[in-house]
């Protein structure tokens, strides 16, 4: 269930309620919104009467939540999160570009590819250096070495980081370096790194698995909101279906799907979506007009030489007028870039 507290409630009040729900046997989250605190209870709602908390001081109104997953519910927050991540704010109407390479491979590529999409007008930097391949024979990213490589060039353009950690051993390397930790497809439904990812105060990417349903995704999301961690951003990136024209089939309805039953931020990859060059960019802006508040976006400076996905990476040109329509796509649609 949740409560909403009236605009004025006081501290006294808003304790009042946690104690009483707490007492209860609830487990009590609380967010503080720009006009109403609201608090969230996960416990015995079946053994409480609603109306009892609605006559308490300073309580507006509460609901119980219907949803399989609760914190990650739009109930709980209907205008939205907004997740900051040192400057960049994720969530707002400004649409949010994260691009780069699919794994860091040299100090020049990892150099050319920060510039390149620094250049363009994206925020944050992406690449792998814990790379989950399908096959063991593959490149399998450069560990901490790569983590370093990236953090360095990020700093020198002005960059966040975005990079996928694969297991909770992995954590606490990466947390030097890293500002946000994607969790990747095949780990969606990896509980033990979920909820160990829900105990750090880091942002987390979670993308969809290639055979998750929307409802399924949520609640990996709620394993991290339920462990503390308020900071989880969607990722729609292509499931995996009949169709074989693409790598995978890149379903643009997730966005306004989960747009309505979340408040967290939803972005889209049309990279891992499409699998090929040419359909990323048609896609990306889809993505954005059908109301993305971001893209994950595979850039590298020599595609064609990349040790993985190069197929799928653009060039910094088309980076670059790619990144020039997203603007007018985006002020067409009531958004920013
Ligand atoms: C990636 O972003 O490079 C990646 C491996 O993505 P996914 O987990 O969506 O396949
Ligand atoms: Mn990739």
């Amino acid at each position: 269930m949740f409560v909403v507290m009236q605009a004025g409630a006081t501290e006294a009040q808003i304790q009042g309620v946690i104690d009483r729900l707490v007492e209860l046997g609830f487990t009590v989250h609380r967010s503080t919104g720009v006009v109403h605190t609201v608090l969230g209870g996960i416990g015995p709602v079946e053994n409480i009467e609603l109306a009892d908390f609605e006559v308490m001081d300073g309580v507006k109104e509460c609901h119980r939540i219907m949803s399989p997953y609760k914190l990650a519910s739009r109930q709980l927050r209907p205008g939205g999160t907004v997740i900051k991540v040192r400057d960049v704010e994720i969530g707002t109407p400004k649409v949010v570009v994260m691009a780069g390479p699919c794994s860091i491979e040299t100090p020049a590529q990892v150099e050319a590819a920060a510039a390149a999409v620094a250049r363009s007008g994206a925020r944050i930097f992406r690449g792998g250096a814990f790379k989950p391949r399908s096959s063991p024979y593959s490149f399998q990213g450069l560990g901490e070495d790569g983590l370093k490589m990236m953090r360095e060039a990020a700093d020198r353009h002005n960059l966040l980081t975005v990079s996928e950690v694969m297991d909770q051993a992995q954590i606490e390397a990466m947390l030097p370096y890293i500002d946000i930790l994607q969790v990747g497809a095949r780990n969606m439904q990896n509980y033990t790194l979920l909820k160990e990812l829900g105990h750090i105060d880091r942002p987390v990417l979670l993308k969809r698995g290639i055979s998750a349903t929307i409802e399924e995704l949520l609640l990996s999301a709620e394993y991290v909101l339920s462990g503390g961690n308020e900071k989880v951003i969607l990722c729609e990136r292509g499931i995996r279906t009949f169709e074989s024209a693409t790598r995978n089939t890149m379903d643009l309805s997730a966005i306004p799907v989960v747009k309505q039953l979340s408040h967290l931020p939803m972005f889209a990859d049309p990279s891992h979506g499409t699998g090929r060059r040419d359909k990323v960019i048609p896609m990306a802006r889809a993505a954005v007009a059908a109301g993305a508040d971001g893209l994950l976006i595979e850039v590298h400076p020599d595609p064609d030489r990349a040790l993985s996905d190069g197929a799928q990476s653009l060039r910094p040109n088309q980076f670059d007028e790619l990144m020039r329509q997203l603007r007018m796509i985006a002020q067409a649609v009531g958004r920013e870039m």
